[in-house]
């Protein structure tokens, strides 16, 4: 594929540009949890208005029928001007653009893009992460009304959320990928409680959440009955690309930050170095730059062949592989350029940075088990030695 922007690609990208100065200075992400709430919600709210939110979704659900480069731009922009990327759960709407029905499309998808509507993800359960085969929640079918039992874990942003889209057991005699249904519950749903938990970062993001007898009527249902199996495995890719949560933005954002850093480090401390290129912050730098930019690279060819129709689960596989290498060596070169600063607590941005860093090898279906995906499903690898 041609990296170069066509044309009307550079047009665009000149409009984000000009839109992205028009906000005026980039204030830096607050990390306590209200404040991190507003400023996404802000940034939200502002994309939907320019038209920015949906790009690649169909304009009939209020999106702007773009080919999926066009969100590569975007992201590629917000991360360069220092902006992260908005709300993570696109995924979320993507996977309701594929398989939910055509009232569940109208209702739900022109709320989440403005940003009216939050969700959260209800799948991670105590005993089912990794093997999320083995959960245990069940949603009965009683008449027309299913009646939802159990409880999630690790369901991000559940505090925020207005919608949880749950899988739970609905089928107990048949086997696991065929034993699982998908449903869109609303988070204050009477049974529902969301119990948020602290962590390491400090923030409460994560939440316990608990069914207890909750009712959902079946037109909630996405999918047939015992069809979400394949709902949960797409969601989890779509979670796992990294074009789908912005990551790039993100990634871009923390380069621009170490970039500031390493040049008052060079500047401050008399540039001890006697030229750039043996500095090691300098040189750790550069190293991540061109790490970020393989990423950026690789995910665009993935959103390319997305496009194409031609795309696998694997490339979201390999591409979080990808990100997780990137994000946490460059969380740890952010580490060695604020020195003594960073656990002294006078870079607190940072030290978010390095913790939140650690997590991306878990999220979204921990590092060894995307190895195994790329072993076994893209090398040919066998199973068992
Ligand atoms: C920041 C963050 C946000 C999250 N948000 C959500 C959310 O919104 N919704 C949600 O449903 N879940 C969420 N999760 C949960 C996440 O999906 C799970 O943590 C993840 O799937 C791993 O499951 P587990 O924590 O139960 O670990 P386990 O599955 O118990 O794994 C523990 C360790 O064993 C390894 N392991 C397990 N099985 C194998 C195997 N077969 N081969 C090799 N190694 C193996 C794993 O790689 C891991 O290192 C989030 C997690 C994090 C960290």
């Amino acid at each position: 594929m041609d990296f170069r922007d066509s044309e009307a690609e550079a047009e665009f990208r000149a409009e984000l540009r000009s839109w992205i100065a028009g906000r005026g200075p980039v204030a830096p992400m607050p990390h306590d949890d209200e404040g991190r709430l507003a400023y996404l919600s802000e940034l939200q709210a502002s994309m939907h208005e320019a038209g920015l939110s949906a790009l690649t979704f169909p304009v009939e659900y209020g999106g702007r029928g773009l080919p999926a480069e066009y969100e590569a731009i975007l992201l590629d922009e917000m991360g360069r001007a220092g902006l992260p990327s908005a709300w993570h759960y696109g995924y979320i709407a993507r996977v309701i653009l594929m398989y939910g029905n055509e009232e569940q499309k109208r209702r739900f998808l022109p709320t989440a893009f403005s940003g009216e509507e939050r969700w959260c993800q209800g799948f991670s359960e105590p005993d089912a992460g990794s093997d999320l085969g083995s959960l245990t929640t069940r949603a009965e079918l009683r008449g027309d009304i299913y009646v939802a039992t159990g409880q999630k874990v690790w369901t991000s942003e559940a505090k925020w959320a207005d919608w949880c889209l749950l899988l739970a057991r609905t089928e107990p005699d048949q086997p696991n990928h065929r034993a699982m249904s998908c449903f869109i519950v609303p988070i204050d749903a009477p049974g529902l409680t969301v119990r948020p938990f602290r962590q390491i970062t400090g923030a409460m993001e994560f939440a316990e959440v608990f069914f207890d007898g909750v009712e959902i009527p079946i037109s909630a249902r996405v999918g047939g009955a015992g069809e979400g199996w394949p709902i949960a495995m797409s969601t989890v890719a779509f979670e796992r690309g990294p074009g789908d949560v912005g990551y790039i933005a993100d990634l871009g954002r923390s380069i621009a930050k170490m970039t500031d850093l390493v040049r008052s480090k060079l500047s401050t401390d008399g540039v001890v170095a006697p030229s750039v290129a043996t500095s090691p912050y300098a040189v750790g730098l550069a190293q991540s730059m061109v790490e970020v930019e393989v990423l950026r690279v690789h995910v665009l060819r993935s959103l390319s062949r997305r496009t194409r129709g031609t795309s696998s689960e694997i490339d979201a596989s390999v591409d979080k592989l990808l990100m997780v290498r990137t994000e946490q060596a460059l969380g740890h070169r952010l580490m060695d350029v604020e020195g003594p600063d960073i656990m002294l607590g006078r870079a607190p941005s940072d030290l978010h940075d390095y913790l939140w860093s650690r997590a991306a090898s878990v999220y979204g279906g921990s590092e060894q088990i995307q190895k195994t995906i790329v072993a076994t499903r893209l090398l040919g690898l066998p199973r068992e030695r």
